[in-house]
């Protein structure tokens, strides 16, 4: 198979091209490297059936001459991070709407396979635990901007449902929940990376709020799995899946188990979520997947448990920091003055 990456030098995207060229498929990989780093493919790149573009999702020309190359799209580019969304809005909405119509359009001329990834994010303020594809979406007002990231993605979810329906598009839209694992950085605000780092260095580790919202981590190589498995599914088109684990675990409750695994001596600090992104940002208390359409249509459901997540992810950055290629945490200004 040849498969098409858009923000394959990101965190999932490095993930999948790697596990596609094991299993001795063809990869070629689009970034723009605005939050990918070429440090994710460096590992790839030179390997006989990989490719890769450095340039933009939204240039319909490349992205159509790319498309056409492949057999399957499967569509990551994306601004990500819940601190990035806050930071930069208008970039945030602006490339996840035009980069998904891009896709989705040089995908139409010849009806190719896309997947286009989604996220937890749209079911927003939901208090409807486990949460199934089906279920009402519950977003904030558009004072927030946090909610526009998950108002993005929603677009683009209808975006491609409506090319599914309208122009015969062969669509299959997943959304992750908290996917974590070996490379992804904390710099955009991501708690696990940002926790291990801190954990390592000794450093306060900065639980945002009350610490008490709980959310499900699922690792990197279930999602890479549980995308590889929806492609191969004829059911799988035109729908919307979960991606994602169930074991749920507070976000005080991770910074403890994390800081055992480090062997680290570091604080707790409870930073207030107007310190940590902006006032009156909104955060979700609970975010617990329904998985059992991704498991009735698959067979699979992600299964690797926390213990190890958190392992690999403190092994992989120990040895960033080792090697000097990691510090891209971000701590709060009441946590550093201390
Ligand atoms: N969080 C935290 N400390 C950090 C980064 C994040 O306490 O250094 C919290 C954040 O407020 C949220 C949870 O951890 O409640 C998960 O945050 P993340 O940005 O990883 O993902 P989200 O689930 O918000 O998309």
């Amino acid at each position: 198979m040849n498969v098409f990456i858009t923000g394959g030098c990101g965190f999932i995207g490095s993930h999948l091209a790697e596990r596609l060229l094991a299993r001795g498929d063809r990869v070629l990989v689009l970034d723009d490297l605005s939050t990918g780093r070429i440090d994710n493919i460096a590992h790839l790149i030179g390997m006989p059936r990989f490719d890769y573009r450095i340039g933009s999702a939204l240039d319909l020309p490349l992205v159509t001459e790319l498309v056409d190359r492949c057999d399957v799209t499967v569509h990551l580019a994306a601004a990500v991070g819940v601190r990035l969304i806050v930071e930069r809005p208008v970039h945030t909405i602006e490339t996840n709407v035009r980069a998904t119509e891009t896709v989705l359009a040089a995908a139409a001329k010849k009806q190719k396979l896309v997947v286009v990834a989604s996220t937890s994010e749209v079911y927003g303020k939901s208090t409807q635990i486990p949460f199934r594809e089906d279920q009402d979406l519950q977003l904030g007002p558009t004072s927030h901007s946090r909610w526009a990231y998950a108002c993005s993605k929603a677009l683009d979810e209808w975006l491609a449902l409506a090319y599914a329906a309208e122009k015969d598009v062969p669509v299959i839209v997943v959304r992750f929940f908290n996917t974590v694992g070996p490379r992804q950085t904390g710099r955009y605000g991501m708690v696990l990376p940002n926790f291990a780092q801190q954990a390592l260095a000794n450093a306060p580790i900065t639980v945002y709020g009350s610490g008490e919202q709980a959310r499900c981590f699922g690792h990197v190589n279930d999602a890479v799995e549980a995308l590889l498995r929806l492609i191969e599914k004829k059911e799988a088109l035109r729908e919307v899946f979960n991606i994602g684990s169930t074991e749920e675990i507070s976000i005080l409750g991770l910074a403890e188990r994390v800081r055992e695994a480090a062997g680290s001596t570091s604080e707790i600090r409870r930073i207030p979520y107007s310190e940590a992104y902006a006032a009156g940002f909104e955060d979700m208390m609970r975010r617990v997947p329904d998985v059992s359409k991704l498991e009735r249509v698959t067979g699979f459901r992600p299964r690797t448990p926390l213990s190890q997540i958190i392992a690999d992810v403190v092994t992989d950055q120990r040895s960033r920091m080792e090697g000097g290629s990691a510090g891209d945490w971000r701590l709060p200004a009441s946590a550093r003055s201390a």
